[in-house]
């Protein structure tokens, strides 16, 4: 079937300033794919790129990551609909197959990527914020040759596919953790990314232990009783550090996963971790977090973890999100054309949602 010569895409100009645009569909070069999206999540970094959020433009602190004009939407999926010369043989794919790409398209040549650390990429490409990039929010998206592309399984629905990018953040961030059984790990936010770590980390004890989730919003917390934890603290109500030391004897959490992007759930971690726990941070935050590092060192010997995006855990996201054991589904809240991108995100901007998402077609 001949493909479009043109189609309409969601690009980023600048902040608040995203244009539905007629744009040239792309043509595959070598070792390259082009699918059919089928649908595009809008994701926190999405939302805080929109309103102009300090490292994604230009300021005096530098010019920014994004490189405007481009295709945004960096949670996607799709269908093959084109190959580059080679591509079926370097990606293991077919026309027609369904396929998520991962979010970083590494250069293979830097130091990171070639001892195995390809999402530390020196170039750090990721779909959705450079004109040599273009994400998926438009009816076709091309996954150049250095893309790590997945199968996905027909029985994901549109939305759980979508979910597949945030779910591998979260899946690493939580395998930072080193999660022990019996162990009492926190998720600090119950945004999309920590609702998935409350189940993945629900998943790793096994039945023993403790998720403690904390959050600011009624409804979220619920579903994170929903989804597996066992204690929701809304930390705007109670007194969460002191609820943690006498949930575990007056020790602390064993494990702090910081998702909340506010500066005061570094604080607060700080706080409540037993001595040598393990702090994971996730989130990015819009102002720095000022904390004594004398609780790192002297007081605590604690471990400190930082994570990025999700390498070598799109494999295992895929496959629970197949088996059911993760659940995303009922996160997944509208579903927009491209020309309604605006109100999708405004709306996911207002917090008062889960997951939105962009269908370009
Ligand atoms: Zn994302
Ligand atoms: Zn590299």
């Amino acid at each position: 079937m001949a493909l479009p010569r043109t189609m309409m895409a969601i690009r980023t100009w600048g902040p608040e300033d995203y244009r539905l645009e007629e744009v040239p569909v792309p043509e595959v070069g070598p070792g390259e794919v082009l699918i059919e999206v089928e649908a595009v999540g809008i994701c926190a970094s999405d939302v805080k790129c929109w309103h102009g959020g300090g490292h994604f433009w230009p300021s005096d602190d530098g010019p920014g990551y994004v490189e405007a004009p481009a295709i945004a939407g960096h949670e996607f999926s799709g269908h093959v609909v084109a190959l580059g010369e080679g591509a079926a043989e370097r990606h293991g794919v077919a026309l027609g197959n369904r396929v998520v790409a991962e979010q970083i398209v590494p250069c293979e040549v830097c130091r990171f990527c070639r001892d195995g650390h390809y999402w530390m990429c020196q170039r750090s490409w990721i779909f959705g914020f450079k004109q040599v990039l273009d994400g998926g929010m438009a009816r076709y998206c091309r996954l150049p040759r250095e893309s790590r592309i997945h199968r996905v399984p027909a029985s994901l629905s549109v939305g759980a596919a979508a979910y597949i990018e945030p779910l591998a953040c979260a899946w690493h961030a939580v395998d930072r953790a080193g999660i022990q059984p019996d162990d009492t790990v926190v998720i600090c936010g119950v945004g999309n990314i920590g609702l998935c770590m409350v189940q993945i980390a629900r998943r790793q004890l096994a039945g023993t232990g403790r998720v403690v989730a904390l959050g600011t919003r009624q409804n979220r917390l619920d579903l994170a009783l929903g989804l597996g934890a066992d204690v929701c603290i809304d930390v705007t109500r109670a007194d969460a550090v002191a609820e943690v030391l006498a949930l575990t004897g007056g020790y602390g959490c064993d494990v702090y996963v910081e998702t909340s992007g506010n500066p005061d759930g570094v604080t607060q971690g700080l706080g409540m971790i037993r001595k040598l726990g393990t702090f994971v941070e996730f989130s990015v935050f819009s102002r720095p977090a000022t904390v004594n590092w004398t609780v790192i060192g002297d007081s605590k010997e604690l471990n400190i973890h930082g994570s990025h995006l999700g390498p070598d855990c799109y494999p295992k996201a895929i496959a629970a999100l197949a088996d059911g054991t993760v659940d995303v589904d009922r996160l997944v809240n509208g579903v927009y054309p491209l020309d309604r991108f605006d109100e999708a995100i405004r709306e996911a901007a207002t917090g008062s949602v889960m997951k939105n998402l962009v269908r370009p077609i």
